[in-house]
Order: C-alpha cells, then sequence, then structure tokens
C-alpha cells in the first residue's frame, strides 16, 4: 500500500500518453506556437506498461489514461488492452476531448476500457471554437454518441469561464442529464500557459446559475473522488471539482506520470522525479524506489487555495489535468 507523508493512501494513477493535442484550450495550451517534446523522447507502451505494473504491485487499483489528447497516440487501444490483462477487475478509464471518439469508441471498448470522460464545454458551435481554437463541436458530439453506443460509461467535464460558457451551465447539465450521464464541473485553475485574464468561475458562482433553475441539495464527497457532490429536486446528481477550497486536497489519491516518464506528486507544483532511465533499464528496484520517494514528496495541498498565490507553472496539456 502505498502512504504519503500525511497519512493519505495513494491508489491513483493518472498516466499522460503524449502532452500532444489536436486543441488549443484557452485554459490549457499557450496562446503562442511552441515545440512539442520530440517523439522520440515519448516512452513505449512497453515502458510505460513496465512502470504501470510496479505501481499496481505497489497498491495502484486505479488508472486514468490522458494527454495532451491521448486519443492521438496510435494504438492507445493496444496499451488498455495491457493494462487490462495484466489485472482485470483495475478501475481504468481515459478522459479525452472526444473528437476522435467516433473512430475509436469501438476499439476502445473491446480492448477493456469502460469509462471516459469527455470535456464538453459549450453546446454552441462558435463558442465551442473559441475556446478550443478550432471549430470542434460536431466531431465531439458525435464521439459522444458512439462511445454510448458501444456501452461506454460516459461522464462529461465542463470548465465554466466567465464571459465565456457561464450561460451554458444549465443546458450542459441539462444535455449530460438527458443521456444518463454525470457532469462535473471543473473550476479553472489559474497556469501560466493559459490565455493571459481569463476568469473561471468558482463553485459557489457555477452553483447559483444551477440554483436559477434547480432546488439542489448537498451529497459531499465521496471517497477520495476530487468532486463535491450536489443533486437537484429532479434526482440529477453532479459533481464540483473545487480545487480552490481549503479541505479540496485532504483525500488526495493520486500520482501523475507524463509521456517522458516524469512522475508528479502534485498537479500545483513544478517538482517530478523521472522513472525513465529506470524503465528503460528494466531495473525494477529503481522504479520502486523512485515511486516510493515521490509518495514521500507529495505536499499536504495545492496553493490555488491560497490569496494571492501565483499561477501554476505546471502545464495541463504536460500532466494531464
Ligand atoms: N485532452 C483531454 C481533455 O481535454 O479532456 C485530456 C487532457 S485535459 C488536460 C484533462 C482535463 O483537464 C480536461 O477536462 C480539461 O478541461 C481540464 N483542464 C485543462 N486545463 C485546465 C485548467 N486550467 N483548469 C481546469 N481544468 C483544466
Ligand atoms: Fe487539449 Fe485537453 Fe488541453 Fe484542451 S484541455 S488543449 S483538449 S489537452
Amino acid at each position: 500500500m502505498l502512504i504519503d507523508g500525511y497519512g493519505r493512501k495513494v491508489n491513483y494513477l493518472r498516466i499522460s500518453v503524449t502532452e500532444r493535442c489536436n486543441f488549443r484550450c484557452q485554459y490549457c495550451m499557450p496562446e503562442k506556437p511552441f515545440s512539442w517534446v520530440p517523439r522520440e523522447n515519448l516512452l513505449s507502451f512497453e515502458e510505460l506498461f513496465e512502470f504501470v505494473k510496479v505501481a499496481i504491485d505497489e497498491g495502484i487499483d486505479k488508472i486514468r489514461i490522458t494527454g495532451g489528447e491521448p486519443l492521438l497516440r496510435e494504438d492507445l487501444d493496444r496499451f488498455i488492452g495491457m493494462i487490462n490483462e495484466h489485472k482485470s477487475g483495475l478501475d481504468l478509464a481515459l478522459t479525452t476531448n472526444g473528437y476522435l471518439l467516433e473512430d475509436t469508441a469501438t476499439k476502445l471498448k473491446k480492448a477493456g476500457l469502460k469509462r471516459i470522460n469527455v470535456s464538453i464545454d459549450s453546446l454552441k458551435p462558435e463558442i465551442a471554437a473559441k475556446i478550443a481554437k478550432k471549430d470542434v463541436l460536431g466531431r465531439v458530439l458525435d464521439g459522444v454518441e458512439k462511445a454510448l453506443e458501444v456501452g461506454l460509461f460516459v461522464k462529461v467535464n465542463m470548465v465554466p469561464l466567465k464571459g465565456v460558457n457561464d450561460d451554458e451551465i444549465v443546458d450542459v447539465m441539462e444535455y449530460a442529464k438527458k443521456r444518463g450521464m454525470r457532469i462535473r464541473y471543473i473550476e479553472y485553475m489559474e497556469n501560466i500557459y493559459a490565455k493571459a485574464g481569463l476568469k473561471g468561475l468558482n463553485g459557489k458562482e457555477i452553483l447559483s446559475k444551477i440554483k436559477e433553475k434547480y432546488s439542489i441539495r448537498k451529497v459531499g464527497r465521496e471517497g477520495s473522488n476530487p468532486a463535491f457532490n450536489y443533486i437537484t429536486d429532479d434526482g440529477y446528481k453532479f459533481g464540483i471539482i473545487d480545487p480552490h477550497k481549503h479541505d479540496f486536497c485532504e483525500s488526495c489519491n493520486r500520482i501523475r506520470l507524463t509521456a517522458e516518464g516524469y512522475l508528479i506528486p502534485c498537479l500545483y507544483f513544478d517538482e517530478a522525479m523521472s522513472i525513465r532511465e529506470a524503465v528503460k533499464a528494466g531495473d525494477i528496484a529503481k522504479a520502486t524506489e523512485i515511486l516510493r520517494q515521490v509518495l514521500r514528496n507529495k505536499p499536504e495541498k495545492n496553493r490555488w487555495s491560497e490569496d494571492g498565490a501565483e499561477e501554476s507553472a505546471r502545464a495541463f496539456y504536460e500532466t494531464g489535468g
């Protein structure tokens, strides 16, 4: 079992399989062009899998594949199949922008994937295009329909932004509700790569928009899930991921691995250790030692909740959010 320095049990690994993305979301990617990590620096699926086995042996039982856009990585279903065959019953999920989902959903389901989260920030084509800096909505919505059709369990993620999509909070909820999908609103986390001046809605502001139409009741946090949950008067349960709240980090159960092999103890901080050489050399003992060290380095809490804290220098497209 993996226990960090603050007594938190860590059982959740998020793997960013690429930092490349086919979108340029305002809240995630830099405004100006930048260079990607050269492809040869990415760990292969076999190398990532070496670490996955170590992590599972140490107590990880929940894995989420993310990015960048994970579906840009060719044959992602092969990687999912490798993990699924190694340990069935693992909670294995994927977070995607949905753009390539229509063509990949069947393969992903066949490989053993059960759950996906799709980011939908707007149901208006022009607003979705403004956020992603590309005309994306039609393909994303088709991808969601396909995922549901093949039997994937789908959740929706939305990042509400002031003056951009904050008038669609209820609409996106109702879109999800109609299809039997849960929605989680994610508070915008300030970072140096996002568009300057961008302002997110906090949990309270998100709730007040929903209260204009529904009465709601608090349900609370469920286990180590980062969302604080609520239920509407007509029985629809939704969550708000609120990293600006003081108690957000108390039950944090996760670590993150990047495509280059950096193991990151917290989404906010720049700190990381590389498992790259260890997995390339097949050195299981070293990889295990690094994993345990990263656990010891896990900070008590992020700094988004602090007044006047600086924006995070961590790139969401590298760490996978
Ligand atoms: N490309 C995939 C996607 O967009 O779903 C997976 C990677 S993305 C980094 C994972 C999640 O992080 C998405 O739901 C996205 O909305 C969220 N995200 C990215 N930047 C964020 C930010 N600055 N604040 C809050 N959420 C953010
Ligand atoms: Fe790409 Fe996801 Fe970041 Fe948007 S949030 S730019 S889709 S990695």
